[in-house]
């Protein structure tokens, strides 16, 4: 039988029914068919030895493919494994294969977990496997023999259970042998150049109710210079990362075995935050806003009559059934609470725009996966605001909140970011409330407002929050994802369900408009994104510590450091002073490490000269400065949020 096969060009050739795609790369050119990594049969992967049997369109892979990167991952996955059997037989497996970004492979062992230490024993075996550069054949195994091979393995079982069919389509390497892989490379020694980079835990099938098991990550390439390519570019992110940060310079933890989701902070990260949170109230109350506290819980009706409870349900606490009839819920959102505020008193139109604002601490119940150091956190403050317009003031307002954003901005220099216009996906009924013509004039208002201002931007449906629409501000994190930091919403939904009104010029009542919204997010988030973008190192003015003073002798220059830290500190600056008994160039290279923004040192020449030794961060030089003349010059440059 022949069979008719059509290449990425268009062109048809006949082969005979059962040809390999290997034979079919050799037919085509003797380089292809060394070259040829795998194949993409009507868009399928399919390793080389596979046997074509019928008409259809084939692809072949070569290094040059980025889907051959998923075949030789997934190679490294099934090395990995069979590395790992060898030398922990009595090993369990959960699941493993290529990602966008490697691979990894879940573990299971009964007689002492493997760790970061292992790594290098476990590379090596892999690396054996490599020289010996066995066949790898796909093979389809009864599904009972599967069974019987992975027998004590649960994990295993229930992954063969999960397969449909009687035979399943498995790969073998000598003894080894492992499923769930489209394609595999056919020779071991193909997979050479890889990495194994860390271990972390991962539950099982991703349910925090299921054991944790270990999960073993790794990256691998067909050229030497890619894989030292993408470990430098993870070493950097690492840097990067407000995680590894916030350890290194002791700003914040979250412990699962506490809560998942929950951070403390520590005296370091809290002094950013109060730095943070005292000048975005100040940046508020001088743009018009009045500042308020609310309570985090309050009677479910709230959230029932706000439509929380019914299109916000999943992302919420369960309510505290007090006993006597009364539901209490933690809040996921400030704004049935500003509401509150609102109605407490008559509003007539003079009044408006009315600005609530508050740093209100909210709870919503994140997917544990999703949560990530300070950045998806399960309890955070919000830098929440609420205005409350005429319908003429809404263009209006939407400009200055965008002004407040950007002069906000500014000051902390954040400079990458992209305007994102978050709409309603029309589909979704269970997540926006119906009402079309309320979707479509507030959706067509924020455009028109950002056309207006000759901004660019994206649109994306089915962003939009429940109640309206959003201009959304978004940036990267060190990881590469995207995260939404500022936020500006209207709302004309909730002045309905709440019935709000103000008195009119006609002494009629009238219906508000109101809008939601963040400038600088939550501080969790926020924290997060400024660590990253100053590698943690924080300016002047958001600094824990500003300055450490080193004596160069504890016995002659102790007394000096002290006076001039209690001249510093009365001045506002906060200020160490390094006594413990450590060399000094111990000392100096810790301030360092630590991103101290400026480090004096004290000896002889500066008592007597009243003067300071002055290094600033990152550079090497030291400058002898006068003491007046330093303090003065840091306090400008705190009170100007300078960044050098
Ligand atoms: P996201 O899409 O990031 O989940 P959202 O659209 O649900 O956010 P909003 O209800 O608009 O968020 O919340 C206001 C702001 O709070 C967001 O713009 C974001 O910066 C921040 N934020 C939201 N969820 C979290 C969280 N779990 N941890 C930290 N900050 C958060
Ligand atoms: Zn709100």
């Amino acid at each position: 039988m022949t069979i008719s096969i059509e290449f990425p060009d268009g062109s048809k050739k006949p082969f005979d029914e059962g040809v390999s795609v290997l034979d079919v790369a050799k037919s085509i050119s003797t380089s292809l068919g060394k070259k040829a990594i795998a194949g993409k049969f009507n868009d399928e992967l399919v390793d080389l030895q596979r046997p074509i049997k019928q008409d259809g369109k084939l692809q072949i892979l070569t290094a040059q493919d980025d889907d051959a990167l998923i075949v030789l991952n997934d190679t490294a996955a099934f090395l990995l494994a069979a590395a790992l059997k060898s030398l922990y037989p009595k090993m369990h497996f959960g699941e493993g294969h290529s990602t966008s970004d490697g691979f990894f492979y879940d573990t299971d062992n009964a007689d002492g977990q493997v760790t970061v230490n292992d790594l290098e024993n476990i590379k090596n075996k892999m690396q054996e496997l490599v020289k010996a550069n066995g066949e790898i054949k796909r093979v389809l195994v009864d599904k009972a023999d599967l069974l019987k091979e992975f027998a004590d393995d649960p994990y295993m079982e229930s992954l063969i259970n999960a397969e449909t069919g009687v035979q399943i389509a498995a790969f073998q390497l000598g003894d080894f042998i492992d499923f769930g892989y489209r394609a595999l490379l056919n020779k071991a020694g193909e997979a050479k150049i890889f990495e194994l980079l860390s271990v972390a835990g991962a539950y099982w099938q991703g349910k925090s109710s299921n054991p944790m098991l270990q999960r073993i990550y790794g990256t691998a390439f067909f050229k030497q210079a890619d894989l030292e390519a993408d470990l430098k570019r993870r070493a950097e992110i690492k840097e990067r990362d407000h995680r590894t940060l916030g350890r290194e310079l002791d700003l914040f933890f979250v412990d699962p075995e506490v809560g998942a989701g929950l951070p403390y902070w520590m005296p370091n990260g809290a002094t950013i935050r109060r730095t943070i949170e005292r000048y975005i109230i100040d940046r508020e109350v001088a743009a018009g806003y009045e500042h308020v506290y609310t309570p985090v819980l309050a009677n479910l009706n709230l959230y029932k009559q706000s439509g929380h409870w019914d299109h916000y349900r999943e992302d919420m606490f369960p309510p505290m059934d007090m006993g006597d009839g009364e539901m209490l819920e933690l809040r996921p959102m400030n704004c049935p609470s500003h509401i509150q505020i609102y109605q407490h008193h008559l509003r007539s139109y003079r009044e408006l725009p009315i600005r609530i604002a508050e740093l209100g601490m909210m709870h919503r119940y994140e997917k544990s996966g999703a949560l990530s150091g300070l950045q998806r956190v399960r309890e955070m403050t919000l830098n929440d605001g609420h205005t409350f317009v005429r319908p003429d003031q809404i263009q209006d307002e939407f400009k200055k909140i965008l002004q407040l954003m950007m002069s906000v901005y500014e000051d902390f220099d954040i400079t990458d970011y992209t305007f994102r216009l978050s709409y309603r996906d029309p589909a979704n009924t269970e997540k926006y409330f119906d009402d079309d013509e309320m979707w479509n004039k507030s959706q067509s208002m924020l455009k028109g407002a950002m056309d207006d201002l000759g901004l660019d931007y994206y649109e994306a449906e089915g962003e939009a929050a429940f109640y309206g629409p959003k201009l959304d501000v978004q940036t990267k994190t060190a990881l590469g994802n995207d995260e939404t930091l500022s936020t500006i919403q209207l709302d004309f939904m909730m002045p309905e369900k709440f019935n709000l009104v103000y008195t009119g010029e006609d002494g009629k009542e009238h219906r508000p408009v109101m809008i939601h919204r963040g400038v600088i997010s939550t501080m969790e988030r926020f924290i997060a994104y400024l660590t990253e973008i100053y590698k943690g190192a924080f300016p002047t003015w958001l600094a824990p510590n500003q300055v450490e003073i080193i004596p160069v002798n504890l016995d002659l220059h102790a007394d000096y450091a002290q006076s001039l830290k209690a001249r510093m500190a009365a001045k506002g600056i906060r200020v160490k002073v390094d006594l413990r008994n450590e060399k000094m160039g111990y000392k100096i290279r810790e301030a360092q490490t630590q991103k101290i923004p400026y480090t004096l040192v004290v000896g002889d020449q500066e008592v007597e000269d009243a003067t300071v030794s002055v290094r600033k961060y990152g550079s090497e030089k030291s400058t002898t400065e006068d003491v007046n003349l330093f303090v003065d010059a840091i306090i400008a440059e705190i009170n100007n949020y300078s960044r050098t």
